[in-house]
Order: structure tokens, then sequence, then C-alpha cells
């Protein structure tokens, strides 16, 4: 399969990390700019910021590479720039409608609020929408091993910046994210109410390190509309069925769910049985630099079993679940919470 009709396909971007998927020469100069690089050559940092062949696939192993990019994510400037590159790169790959999510909180420890921390994102996010034309929107991730109160105060922030107080860009989402083992989806229902209130859509990482009963709860405890991963779903048919029940639909990183060893390898992805099964699903990189991938990339490995017109397919149905208000999905602009 040519890569070049890979890239023509117009596509949908649902789950896709800001600090994961900073271009490696973008990290690197950064960090020469504030003297802060931890080794002497671009290929020793892009040992650093990527999974090798060698790493055990494990969820642990693969966060740990989200620890450099930090360094330089503190100044809104940087945080502007970085969303414009990103963007830069998904726009390449005939990405039209992208939604990044990110943590604020963990960009505020050079003195940010976390208001600016999402303005800059925003920023960023604005100047590649009129340079590409592309629709763009932020979904905010609380992380789950800093509890529900930090939770509840991210959704009040991330109601503050909705898409419907902005002209442009704005925050169009809530998630969760981190270690799923020991801070199950019910620990942060308040903070999902707040935000469903808030006209916010509602995605929850659930299913990659631990069983179907989390995405139960995500579902039930939470009102997730989308589940990110999701991949021990296909353990349980009756959560299967739920799925396709309400056309929730599943945030599917194929190459990350091998790396993080949410999927063993070898094993057949389950995209492929949620497609069998009538759930919704779309194609996503997860972190584009840390499991070294792209749209286009993750797009082939999908073609490759169930070919290109419904790869072509699946991005035009994943923009009506992006929770971007384009005025024809299931998200228009809402009301004042
Ligand atoms: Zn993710």
């Amino acid at each position: 399969m040519a890569i070049t009709e890979i890239t023509s396909i117009p596509k949908t971007e649902l789950h896709m990390h800001l600090d994961g998927s900073i271009p490696i020469d973008v990290t690197w100069e950064l960090m020469k700019r504030y003297d802060l690089s931890p080794c002497e050559t671009l290929d020793e940092i892009e040992t650093l910021l990527t999974m090798q062949q060698e790493d055990e696939a494990s969820l642990l192993n693969y966060l740990d590479k989200f620890h450099y990019p930090l360094w330089i994510t503190q100044f809104y400037e940087n945080i502007q720039l970085v969303t414009r590159k990103i963007l830069e790169g998904v726009a390449r790959h005939n990405v039209t409608l992208v939604e990044i999510r990110y943590s604020p909180i963990v960009h505020t420890y050079a003195g940010l609020t976390v208001r600016q921390a999402i303005g800059a994102v925003l920023s960023g996010m604005n100047w590649a929408v009129e340079t590409h034309g592309i629709q763009a929107g932020l979904v905010i991730i609380a992380m789950r091993q800093h509890g529900p109160h930090i939770a509840k105060i991210l959704a009040r922030q991330a109601i503050a910046e909705g898409q419907q107080f902005h002209e442009r860009c704005g925050v169009v989402g809530f998630d969760i994210a981190g270690a799923e083992r020991g801070n199950p989806p019910i620990l942060f229902r308040e903070a999902f109410g707040l935000a469903r209130k808030g006209g916010l859509g509602l995605t929850v990482h659930a299913g990659e390190d631990e069983g179907p009963h989390l995405i139960w709860e995500a579902i039930d405890d939470l009102g997730a509309e989308r589940i990110g991963h999701g991949c021990s779903a296909i353990t349980d048919k009756e959560l299967m069925n739920r799925l396709a029940r309400d056309q929730i639909l599943v945030e599917c990183c194929v190459t990350s769910n091998y790396q993080t060893g949410a999927v063993r390898r070898g094993d057949r992805h389950p995209i492929y049985a949620f497609l069998e099964a009538g759930i919704p699903v779309a194609i996503c990189v997860d972190n584009a630099t840390v499991s070294r991938t792209d749209i286009s990339r993750e797009s082939a490995i999908v073609a490759e079993e169930v070919g290109l017109d419904l790869v072509a397919h699946i991005h035009s149905a994943a923009k009506k679940h992006s929770f971007i208000a384009t005025g024809t999905g299931r998200y228009q602009r809402g009301a004042c919470p």
C-alpha cells in the first residue's frame, strides 16, 4: 500500500497527548537554548524520548518517557511553540480535525497558572488553525495519581476556558489518565459531574492496564462518551454490547497499546473485534514521539487488515464523535454553565 494513498485520506485525530508528541528536534533545540540538555547529541535525546525495541512493554516504562519534555514546557512561549509544531506535523498527514490532550497542572512548576498553561496551548492552536485550516480543540486531563480533589479544581478551570467562551479554539473535553491501578474512575465522579454540567465532552483512559470493570465504571459512574484504549473490553461480551448499543467510541492507539503491554505482542489488536461488533472506533496516535509513529502509519497498520476504504470511513465517522463544536456533529456550541 502506497504511503501517499494513506496520507491523502482526510483524517480525524481524537487521542493525541501534547507532552508525548513534541517533535524530537524541537525538544532538543529548546533544551539547548536553556542549557538543560541531559545529553550531548540528538541521537541520545531520541533514546530518552522514544520507546526502544529493547524496552519492556509496560505502562510504567512508557510513562517514563514523559519526564524530559516537562523540563522545557514550563514557559508560555515554549508551550505555544510545541503546540504549533505538533499541529504542523499533524496537518502534513491531512488531519482535518484534531483534539490535543494535556494536563495543565504539570506545566505550572515555573509559576504559570493553570489558566495560563491552558491559554498557551490554545494560542498555539489558533495559529495552526489559521495557517493550516484544520479544526482543533483541547481536552484537559486530570492525572489519576493527583487524586479527586485536584481533578475537581482542574474541571472548574477547564470549564472556564470552554469552547463556548472563545471565538476560536477552546477547551472541549475532560479526561483522566495515568496508572489505573489504585485509582478507579469512581473516585473522579464529582469532577466529571462538574465537567458535564460545564458542557465539556467526557472521555476516560480505561481498560489499558486494568480489566473491563473500570470501563464499566467510566461509563456508568462518570458518563464517559468515549473511552481511551479500552483494550480489555474484548474480554467482556456484555460490555461490548453496551459500547455498541450506546455508540460509545473507543479511541484506539495500536502501536502504543503493544508498547505499554495493553495488548500482548502477537495478539490481534482489539480494534478489529470492536469494528466487527459495531462499536465506533477512532484511529489515534496517543503519543507520536514516544511511540515513534504518526497518524498515517497507524492508519496503514489498520488498513493492512481492513482495507483503505474502511479506514477512510473510520476517520470520517469519528468526526461525529469529536467534542469540538462543528455545527454538524453531536456537539453544538453549548450554553454557559
Ligand atoms: Zn492516552
